[in-house]
């Protein structure tokens, strides 16, 4: 009930007891005087509908989601904002005034708020590697801010196929797909190039099968790989002159915007990132 404990947010995720982001949102939460708590819970896959009753029973203000649930849960929602329903997958959930709990996704919006601080992405030449969960996300975020081109560049040619006719179906938007056979050559006229396949993730070394020597001097590089935030391909673009966006700021604002759809208070982003770094131990 209102007003006898703190207002409760949860994070349903499998297999990640240690969640660095809890401490992130409660340190956003305790920087601003907000009476509330972030509570990590892990869930079995065929306990998510119970789950999501008794959050629904308890009163939260909202919960984030991270696989395997982001999909399953869409059809224990009351809705979808309009970018998790262009990309069918729900990261965040919200409680909204009238007691709807409505499904966001900000991992593309993290992203996106990210890029944000380092150009306007309207009407850029945009590469992107990969057509998982968070190259899905992106995608859409991307054509919703009105890039001028994407160019998707996928291993497997069956999910870039999916994120081609997603985009063309949901937002009428046509994207090239590369199949990524070889080393991908960077097309000169490209203004921003994203890795957002897992290549890189826990290992410092791990090189995307593409020419270091194609990208440029002035071109954005950003990796959605957020441990370590210095990827080797955030590296080399960084020798070749590129400015570059870690993962880590990508994960810091979707947190962000979480905070702000639960509260309506847009937090401060460095405590968050300070509170996330130490958790992360970096
Ligand atoms: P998925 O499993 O949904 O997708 C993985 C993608 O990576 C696919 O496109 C896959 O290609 C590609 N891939 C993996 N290994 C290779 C390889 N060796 N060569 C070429 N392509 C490869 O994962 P997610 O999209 O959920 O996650 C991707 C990364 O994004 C992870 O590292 C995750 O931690 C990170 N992430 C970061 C967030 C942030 O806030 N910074 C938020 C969410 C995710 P194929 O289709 O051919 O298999």
């Amino acid at each position: 009930m209102p007003g006898f404990r703190p207002d409760l947010v949860g994070c349903l995720s499998q297999g990640a007891a240690g969640n660095p982001t809890v401490a992130m949102v409660e340190a956003a939460f305790a920087h601003h005087g907000i009476d509330a708590r972030y509570i990590n819970m892990e869930v079995p896959p065929e306990k998510l509908a119970d789950a999501v009753a008794g959050l629904r029973a308890c009163g939260f203000l909202g919960w984030n989601l991270s696989m395997p649930h982001k999909v399953s849960v869409i059809p224990l929602l009351d809705g979808l904002g309009r970018s998790a329903s262009a990309i069918g997958a729900v990261n965040c959930v919200v409680r909204h005034d009238d007691g709807r709990f409505i499904g966001e996704n900000t991992d593309g919006q993290g992203f996106l708020r990210s890029l944000c601080d380092l150009t306007d992405p309207r009407g850029t030449n945009v590469v992107l590697f990969g057509a998982g969960g968070a190259a899905r996300a992106i995608a859409v975020e991307l054509v919703l801010a009105g890039i001028g081109h994407l160019t998707i560049v996928n291993r497997s040619p069956e999910r870039g196929r999916s994120l081609q006719k997603a985009l063309a179906e949901s937002l009428a938007t046509e994207a090239a797909l590369v199949t990524w056979e070889n080393e991908f050559e960077v097309p000169a006229t490209t203004d921003i190039i994203i890795n957002g396949t897992s290549i890189g993730l826990y290992d410092p070394d791990a090189r995307l099968p593409l020419a270091i020597n194609s990208l440029r001097a002035g071109q954005i590089v950003a990796d959605v790989v957020f441990n370590p935030p210095q990827t080797r391909l955030l590296q080399d673009a960084a020798a070749r002159g590129c400015r570059t966006l870690d993962g880590l700021s990508m994960l810091v604002n979707q947190g962000v915007l979480g905070v702000h759809y639960w509260t309506g208070v847009l937090p401060d982003a460095g405590v968050m990132q300070r509170a996330l770094t130490a958790a992360m131990g970096l």
